[in-house]
């Protein structure tokens, strides 16, 4: 019984280029720099764990979040991993502001328990929909030649699903969709305005795409997180359905969301809220009778690993945005699911089943 006691958290930082610069209305970026964890029980089994700390959404940075990571994890040492739901609750009342700490070492944590007990993270959940599943791809904000390059090369590779990233020009938002439209048949849009919309803006844009006969399936997160009238008009206004994004950060913003019958869809993303309080806005959000997105920040397999993971377990999720990993310019892990073009497809071991070379000189908390 004592065999899944915590007894060891290591902490390192990593920096993995990202292929082309990642620019949303919020802000751009060139590097994901996010942290690795990896906790080890007593029985010498280990977890892998990633932060992926935005600043623009959440206002944690790297620095600050491995401080609250390192605090946290000293917290940790010498309870059981098979705590998890307490532990995680522990965590954001002493951290409420640092989602990624706590979301990277939940991971670790989970990821562990489910190895000592031989069975996969997504069984933790439910083992609900283990299948093959689609994920778009993220189109950043670029110029015209660039949009379609990347938006070709992808297209290439099977992708259909294409999250543009909009928000800062509405006319060229609208050009840079139509062009897409007009070089790729038997292709659908998310527009993801990262709350840079006005409410006319957005309402223009819908309009201006279904003019051209652009395929848009939901209007992601097009004003400020805190409009949710603006969100609600925008609904009704262009018959879209609209994701709440930056609007839910907890269970309390999804219920406002609810209330305000302000989305469609709620996008669940772990980095947002840790792990174990997304799984509870999503059994919210779909006893709401809304719909379930998942996305990611700039997150490698792990972070993402973990977000799958509750797709398969939970089932009901119908868009997937869990690109990131094939944005960035490596992958630092070996093991757990697998991409073949826009699929992704489940693995059967036990935890997240991923490998990684942890380095020597690591923060280390015991
Ligand atoms: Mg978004």
């Amino acid at each position: 019984m004592n065999s899944d006691i915590i007894q060891r958290i290591e902490i390192w930082p990593v920096d993995i280029p990202i292929t082309d610069p990642f620019v949303v209305a919020t802000g751009a970026r060139v590097t994901a720099q996010n942290l690795f964890m990896r906790v080890t029980l007593k029985d010498g089994t280990h977890g892998v764990g990633e932060a992926a700390p935005f600043p623009e959404v959440g206002g944690e940075d790297r620095a600050s979040c491995l401080a609250a990571a390192q605090k946290l994890a000293a917290g940790l040492i010498g309870h059981s991993a098979g705590d998890y739901e307490a532990l995680a609750d522990h965590l954001t009342e002493q951290a409420p502001l640092f989602p990624a700490a706590r979301c990277g070492l939940e991971t670790a944590l989970l990821d562990a328990y489910c190895r000592s007990q031989r069975l996969p993270l997504w069984q933790l959940w439910g083992k609900a929909d283990v299948r093959e599943r689609e994920t778009d791809i993220t189109i950043p904000i670029c110029d015209l030649d660039k949009t379609l390059a990347l938006s070709r090369g992808w297209y290439t590779q099977g992708f259909r699903l294409f999250k543009m990233k909009v928000g800062t020009d509405v006319e060229e938002d609208i050009r840079r969709l139509q062009a897409v439209h007009e070089a790729l048949p038997g292709i659908s849009f998310i527009g993801d305005g990262n709350q840079g919309f006005s409410r006319e803006d957005c309402i223009h844009f819908a309009g201006r795409v279904k003019q051209f006969g652009g395929r848009l399936i939901l209007l992601e997160q097009p004003v400020v997180r805190d409009d949710l009238e603006g969100l609600h008009a925008i609904r009704h206004l262009t018959g879209i359905p609209v994701a709440a994004d930056e609007s839910v950060r907890s269970l309390d913003d999804a219920r406002r969301v609810v209330r305000m019958q302000a989305a469609d869809y709620i996008n669940i993303k772990i980095m947002k809220t840790g792990v174990i309080e997304a799984r509870r806005i999503a059994d919210f959000t779909r006893s709401s009778g809304l719909r379930l997105m998942v996305g990611g920040m700039l997150e490698t397999r792990i972070a993402m690993g973990c977000s799958f993971s509750l797709v398969l377990g939970l089932g009901d999720f119908d868009v997937l945005d869990l690109d990131t990993p094939l944005l960035l310019s490596t992958d630092p892990v070996i093991g757990g699911y697998r991409y073949q073009g826009p699929r992704l497809l489940p693995w059967q071991e036990a935890g997240l089943n991923m490998q990684m070379a942890v380095p020597t000189h690591c923060l280390t908390i015991q």
